[in-house]
């Protein structure tokens, strides 16, 4: 099977990867994320694929939609990758220069998730050439991911309700175990208003928007219930304006994590329904639930066992992370119940920071997993 597959060697496999992680595609830079599909686009015309150019909104880059396979009415396969990274500009030449260091390959966005994207993409190449998938194929390369797809989430919700399955091309986990189930994701902004007055001379008609700030993030970071999944961070803050004044404005951001729809829904009321504890002073919260919990469905369960055994058949184990708190575009298909299996991209490690790197030995039997999925999955 899939014979121009087995003809890519290491190198090969480490030249493509390092090609598209060169383009450097921070999220808030839509020319540098278009690039990059640029780079997909030119790749998917000379393969001879169905492209579709979906113009980006808001400031942010395009996304690119790929077909293939049969062009039945049935629901077919939809694979997810997202081109962004959170690396800025500068990065490549800077931190996080493109290297290669025994078995690891160095360089921005190769782990999450490039290596992913480009693995997946090889493999879905190839599928289509050879003709040979039971369902009509969809691939939808994503430009904003890394910021919680706020242009393309009804993209992937409507391919989403047209699939059968989803593969999701995050990285794997801990020696490429693929996932099956993340934690939902809540994102608010808490913004206070007081009194300002002189520190020194009317310290007491003051009313202090830090003060109040203080009382409201030890009750929100009280939220957090490790044993029932359930975690708050404020994990920014701003206000005031000079140590003599008692501050007028404070303002903080909330991130919430919750298994379950129902507490997704409970802590978000929570969050949003808290009043001021001083007198004298405003609180607005806004925000909500931005991506839903991704719940390990029996679907999806049977999903994960199905590429578990054509792993096997290929040669290597594919274990599942217990529930990972990070969340992806698989949060959305898998809250519409369909049977979403993620973290199908490459192994490596370091996400998010300046020693971010792929495993080159993990590329090839990935894609071969790929391909399986894509060609029998029915
Ligand atoms: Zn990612």
């Amino acid at each position: 099977m899939t014979s121009s597959l087995s003809a890519l060697d290491d190198a090969a496999v480490v030249a493509g990867i390092a090609a598209w992680a060169r383009v450097e595609s921070p999220t808030h830079d839509a020319a540098g994320v278009n690039r990059a599909m640029d780079l997909v686009a030119a790749e998917a015309g000379e393969a001879g694929l169905a492209t579709e150019r979906i113009a980006g909104r808001d400031g942010l880059g395009d996304s690119i939609l790929l077909r293939a396979g049969r062009g039945s009415q049935d629901r077919g396969i939809l694979v997810l990758s997202h081109l962004d990274t959170v690396h800025p500009v500068g990065t490549l030449a800077r931190d996080l220069p493109v290297r290669v260091d025994g078995d690891r390959l160095y360089g921005p966005g190769v782990y999450d998730m490039k290596g992913g994207a480009w693995l997946a993409f090889q493999a879905f190449k190839e599928v289509a050439r050879a003709g040979r998938a039971a369902l009509p194929l969809t691939f939808l390369f994503t430009p904003d991911e890394e910021i919680g797809s706020p242009t393309t989430r009804a993209i992937i919700e409507d391919l989403g309700r047209n699939s059968a399955y989803v593969l999701v091309t995050e990285p794997g986990r801990d020696g490429g175990k693929v996932v099956t189930s993340r934690k939902g994701v809540g994102r608010f902004v808490v913004e206070i208003e007081g009194r300002p007055s002189h520190a020194g001379t009317r310290h007491a008609d003051g009313r202090s928007a830090i003060r109040e700030a203080a009382h409201q993030i030890l009750a929100i970071e009280g939220l957090t219930d490790y044993a029932r999944g359930v975690t708050t961070n404020v994990g920014s803050i701003s206000g005031g304006t000079a140590e003599n004044v008692v501050p007028q404005h404070c303002r903080f951001t909330v991130d919430l994590r919750v298994e379950t729809h129902a507490d997704g829904e409970a802590y978000s009321n929570r969050i949003l329904g808290l009043s001021p504890v001083g007198d004298g002073l405003r609180l607005r919260v806004t925000g909500g639930m931005n991506r839903p919990p991704y719940e390990r469905s029996p679907e999806t369960g049977r999903l994960y066992e199905q590429a578990r055994a054509f792993a096997g058949e290929l040669g290597f184990a594919l274990g599942e992370v217990p529930r990972t708190g990070g969340g992806s575009d698989g949060n959305f298909t898998a809250a519409l119940g369909i049977p979403t299996l993620d973290g199908l991209g490459i192994d490596g490690d370091g996400a998010h920071t300046l020693q971010e790197y792929g495993l080159i030995s993990s590329v090839r039997p990935r894609m071969r997993l790929m391909a399986r999925l894509l060609e029998e999955l029915h």
